[in-house]
């Protein structure tokens, strides 16, 4: 299949894009991820995600930023816990950026490299995936057999940025 994959970051994306060319498939990286509170930030997670296609030989497309459009989707779920509403909006953000981008520019499927993440609940990227993009979401999660374990090895090996806090300015705040 030729698969557009939703990049949140390099370290995430390691071991989910190694999966899907083992498996065969073809991968495309987008990177869309407008939940990041800094251009700086934003810039910092891109580098890295250059860094990985370069390794893979992958493709990459970026989703231009625009935090304060994101900022107007979760008015109001400001306090809301990671796990939380907050973050189903933010899921639905970034998938639905990617649906249309897999429409637009013709590929099989998407999927996200959101579930490498132990602190991603699963289930619920996987229910948003498939009310937008139906049986064309592909419900890996790539945590699974040993994936988020193999995602450090591979983010060791590669030297990348493993960043302290999820993205958003109130994850920030509560790490901080
Ligand atoms: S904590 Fe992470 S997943 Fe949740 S809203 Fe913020 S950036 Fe998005």
């Amino acid at each position: 299949m030729r698969i557009l994959l939703h990049i949140c970051c390099a370290p995430c994306g390691t071991s989910a894009v190694e999966r899907l060319l083992d498996q065969g498939h073809g991968v495309t990286l987008f990177f869309s991820n407008h939940n990041i509170d800094t251009r700086q930030e934003h810039d910092l997670r891109l580098l890295q995600v250059e860094k990985l296609a370069d390794h893979f030989n992958t493709t990459l497309l970026v989703d231009p930023p625009d935090n304060e459009a994101w900022l107007k989707g979760v008015a109001g779920l400001e306090n809301e816990p990671e796990r939380g509403r907050r973050c189903a909006v933010c899921f639905r953000y970034a998938l639905g950026r990617t649906a249309a981008k897999m429409e637009q520019d013709g590929y099989d499927g998407f999927c996200t490299t959101l579930t490498t993440s132990p602190h991603k609940v699963a289930p619920i990227i996987f229910q948003i995936g498939r009310e937008l993009g139906g049986e064309r979401f592909l419900p890996f999660d790539f945590k699974k057999s040993e994936g988020f374990k193999r995602s450090l090895v591979l983010s060791n090996e590669l030297g990348l940025y493993r960043q302290s806090y999820c993205g958003c300015l109130f994850s920030r705040r509560v790490t901080n």
